[in-house]
């Protein structure tokens, strides 16, 4: 069996998501939430102003967060690909809607445009709302958390289950619907992985154009139109370097 891009990163997700649930079980020394990258940005204000970690923050999340933003301006969104289990839960969620659709409804790409603007949207009204408040606000709304602390303390009942399953069933009608439009912490990082250096590149003179590695792409990004992936919303997951049956047409480069 050939090992693939697409193996290798569902491995690392998959020890991840082990990690979180053993966290998330307790047996750690620290809550999963400790670990969450968003919580950095969520506590900066609260650090800015009044030397304080915003409610059960700490100096790893933040630390976690630079890091991460230190890898989007190295990788792009690699860590959504290859690490984020809610980037997982799209993912799977549009292949298997995939497979339920005869046609998937397709998103205009204007309408897709004006969409991915609510993650922007969302970033300023928790990041508003936690600073004025001192509470994490996400929580009730936020997949990771909700999952993970099974729907702990901070959860909104009925509207917490209608959110995640909301979140749910738009993946399998958009893939990477949450990561697309809804997710803040995307928003963060849209800067840095525009700026990012590796970046999936594509050879002209060999490509058939046989179209094969945009339809692989997650994000619906053109990739057999363009010749260097500058994306905001790539992930270098890989997936089109994978399906490509061309040698050596697509790959992964540092690029400027
Ligand atoms: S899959 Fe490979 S050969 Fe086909 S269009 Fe994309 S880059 Fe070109
Ligand atoms: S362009 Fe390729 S590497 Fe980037 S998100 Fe799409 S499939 Fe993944």
């Amino acid at each position: 069996m050939t090992v693939t891009n697409r193996h290798i990163r569902y491995t690392l997700l998959l020890v991840i998501i082990g990690l979180l649930v053993y966290l998330a079980l307790g047996y750690g020394t620290r809550s999963f939430e400790a670990y969450c990258p968003f919580g950095g940005a969520e506590s900066l204000w609260g650090l800015i102003t009044q030397g304080e970690f915003t409610c059960a923050l700490g100096p790893l999340n933040l630390s976690i967060m630079l890091a991460l933003l230190g890898l989007a301006l190295l990788s792009k969104k690699s860590f959504c690909g290859w690490a984020c289990p809610i980037g997982l839960l799209g993912e799977l969620g549009g292949k298997l809607g995939g497979r339920l659709w005869r046609k998937r409804p397709k998103v205009e790409k204007r309408t897709n445009g004006y969409l991915k603007l609510l993650r922007y949207v969302i970033l300023v009204v928790v990041l508003y709302f936690t600073y004025h408040t001192g509470e994490l606000i996400l929580r009730g709304f936020d997949p990771f958390y909700l999952i993970f602390s099974g729907f702990g303390h901070g959860s909104l009942g009925w509207i917490s289950i209608a959110v995640l399953g909301g979140i749910v069933v738009a993946a399998l009608v958009v893939p990477m619907a949450f990561c697309r439009y809804l997710c803040p912490l995307g928003a963060v990082f849209d800067p840095f992985s525009r700026l990012g250096l590796l970046k999936v590149s594509r050879d002209d003179s060999s490509c058939t154009a046989c179209g094969m590695c945009t339809q692989a792409c997650p994000h619906e990004i053109g990739v057999d139109e363009i010749e260097v992936v500058r994306h905001r919303d790539c992930t270098n997951c890989l997936e089109c370097v994978d399906v490509c049956p061309e040698d050596d047409v697509l790959s992964i480069r540092a690029r400027l």
